[in-house]
């Protein structure tokens, strides 16, 4: 009997082990997937989700240490005229270079910009005042220039081009994220309307009028 329980005893220590390699390798698989979530499967950028848990983070970051907050809302110029005449297949092959060059234009490693809808694109930049948020923004337009995408058919420019909207808020109790992104979005209408192939930069008192 005792050598009968030692067996099972054994057998026992082995199926354990077993459960926990497969317990890893489910974690493991579980950690890529989530990883796999957040990756927008066209740019390879993070998507839109994964910008929504960063700037959460990011939101009450900036709560505790009351540092600024900067978004950029990036949105290619003339973009349906772009697909019309090159087709959607060259469309997304412009879609993938402007989001390199707008990653391009991001130096430290915790900034990051995401896809945030079709041709639409969002950076965060935390601990960034009015000054530094201006100068990633000149960056991503030299960047998106310096690709030189011919667009024949934009009345903005003979190149690709984007309008930029800053939006900059030191975070704080009872106002939400959502209150930044739509001073960004505004900028960036505006910078439409002045033109296109610029960046416009919101401003509190705007946001709230
Ligand atoms: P504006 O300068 O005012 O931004 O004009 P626009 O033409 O860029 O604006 P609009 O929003 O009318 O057009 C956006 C276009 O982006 C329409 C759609 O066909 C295209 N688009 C959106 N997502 C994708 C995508 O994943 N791939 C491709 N190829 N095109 C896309
Ligand atoms: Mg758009
Ligand atoms: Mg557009």
């Amino acid at each position: 009997q005792r050598i009968q329980l030692e067996k099972k005893s054994r057998e026992l220590d082995a199926k354990v082990a077993e459960l926990e390699e497969l317990h890893q390798e489910l974690e493991e698989s579980n950690k890529k997937l989530r990883l796999l979530s957040m990756l927008d499967g066209l740019t390879n950028l993070p998507n839109r989700r994964a910008f929504d848990e960063f700037l959460t983070r990011e939101w009450s970051r900036g709560i505790r240490n009351r540092q600024p907050l900067s978004v950029i809302i990036g949105d290619i110029d003339h973009f349906k005229n772009y697909n019309d005449h090159y087709g959607h297949l060259e469309g997304d092959d412009c879609l993938r270079k402007v989001a390199g060059a707008l990653d391009n234009s991001l130096y430290r490693d915790i900034d990051i910009v995401a896809r945030w809808g079709g041709e639409e694109f969002i950076a965060i930049l935390p601990e960034t005042d009015m000054q530094g948020a201006e100068e990633v923004a000149r960056r991503m337009l030299d960047k998106v220039e310096e690709l030189q995408i011919p667009h024949a058919h934009s009345s903005t420019s003979s190149l690709v081009s984007i309008s930029l909207g800053i939006g900059i808020m030191v975070p704080r109790e009872g106002l939400e994220p959502s209150a930044l992104i739509h001073m960004a979005d505004k900028a960036m209408y505006k910078a439409k309307e002045n033109g296109r192939n610029r960046y416009e930069a919101g401003t509190e008192d705007a946001w709230g009028a």
